[in-house]
């Protein structure tokens, strides 16, 4: 912007007029690059009120020095509805000046909403808030050196809850969704669900689970992005049985990352083999599951967490994401131990 600038304005010299607040960091700049002698001078009018931009700008500092004759351009740092050049035009009127033109650093071209020529744009962007470099969000961060896009998302809290079969993930997820005011998702239970209702995916996916295998990823992967679908205004989620391998785990990021979140935290359950097996067999006395009735296929489950599952640890480890609790004591006791990692996230 600045080489065009100088090329069109040729040799004579011209006067910058930053409007401040905001493009004090962008003129600082600007005619730190300008190759050729400039004059910079500031007017000083308020379009935003708090947060939203408003209809009325005012102005509190007008032009201090005559400009008949000279070559103006207006340096902004942003113009998005394009108010701020109502008043711009208005200062200008009857100055005389030979020229005036408008350069803008950013430029959100959805909002704009009037006729006035701009004649050099640096950025169109989407109309998003955008903050730092000299604009500001409510009154903070015009120090800051980067541009940043405010999140306009509620920022989620999703857990990945985590260990072998029978390690009590589905009884600690029932307290903790009611205490965090999260969505729990249980892969398990929506598979069981549709096996129940004879759906397709119920068809696909008992063929796997009768045996304690895992059901295939990209089945497994699709029927999640769609439990998250269901529940986009969710504070959050409890992740119950998923991810379960690393194709997974990524699968998961990903989705998290298109809505602006991530995975905080994955709290795993620990519990000794033996227990497990114990818990499992006594559960499948009430419980009507065939995976839960057989120790064999118990077995087989647990098998499967460690030659398949328990790799996650080290995904999100890698991440500082890793949280083991031990997972043998009372209920109670259990979620205390749960309850102390959540709230220290
Ligand atoms: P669970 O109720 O979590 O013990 O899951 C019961 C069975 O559902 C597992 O043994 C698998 O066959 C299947 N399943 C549940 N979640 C997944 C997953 N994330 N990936 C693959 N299979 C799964």
């Amino acid at each position: 912007m600045v080489d065009q600038i100088s090329d069109d304005l040729g040799d004579e010299i011209p006067v910058f007029v930053g409007i401040l607040n905001g493009s004090f960091m962008f003129v600082s700049d600007f005619v730190k690059k300008y190759p050729k002698p400039c004059e910079v001078t500031f007017i000083k009018l308020a379009s935003y009120e708090g947060v939203k931009s408003t209809e009325d700008i005012q102005r509190l500092i007008g032009l201090t020095q005559d400009l008949s004759g000279r070559e103006v351009v207006i340096l902004e740092d942003i113009i998005d509805s394009g108010n701020t050049l109502v008043e711009v035009h208005r200062i200008f009127k009857n100055e005389n000046v030979k020229s005036l033109k408008i350069a803008t650093l950013f430029y959100k071209p959805e909002a704009y909403k009037k006729d006035f020529k701009l004649d050099y744009i640096g950025i169109k962007i989407p109309t998003k808030f955008i903050v730092g470099y000299g604009l500001d969000y409510d009154g903070l961060g015009r120090d800051l050196p980067e541009v940043y896009q405010l999140q306009t998302t509620q920022p989620m809290t999703n857990l990945v809850l985590f260990g072998p079969p029978g390690a009590g993930k589905g009884t600690q997820a029932d307290f903790l969704k009611e205490k965090y005011n999260l969505v729990h998702i249980s892969t398990g239970d929506v598979f069981r669900y549709n096996i129940k209702n004879e759906t397709a995916l119920g068809m696909l996916a008992k063929s796997f689970m009768d045996k304690g295998e895992l059901v295939p990823d990209q089945v497994t992967i699709d029927m999640l992005n769609e439990e998250v679908e269901k529940n986009a205004d969710a504070n959050g989620f409890i992740f119950d049985g998923f991810p379960r391998t690393n194709a997974q785990a990524e699968a998961l990021d990903k989705l998290l990352k298109d809505k602006d979140s991530q995975i905080n935290a994955m709290v795993a359950l620990e519990v000794d083999d033996e227990v497990l097996v114990g818990r499992l067999l006594k559960r499948g006395e009430t419980s009507g599951r065939a995976d839960d009735a057989d120790e064999s296929i118990i077995r087989n489950r647990i098998k499967q967490y460690y030659s398949k599952t328990a790799i996650l640890k080290d995904y999100y480890s890698s991440q500082n994401k890793y949280f083991g609790v031990d997972g043998v004591g009372n209920i109670e006791e259990i979620t205390v131990r749960l309850s102390a990692v959540i709230d220290n996230l």
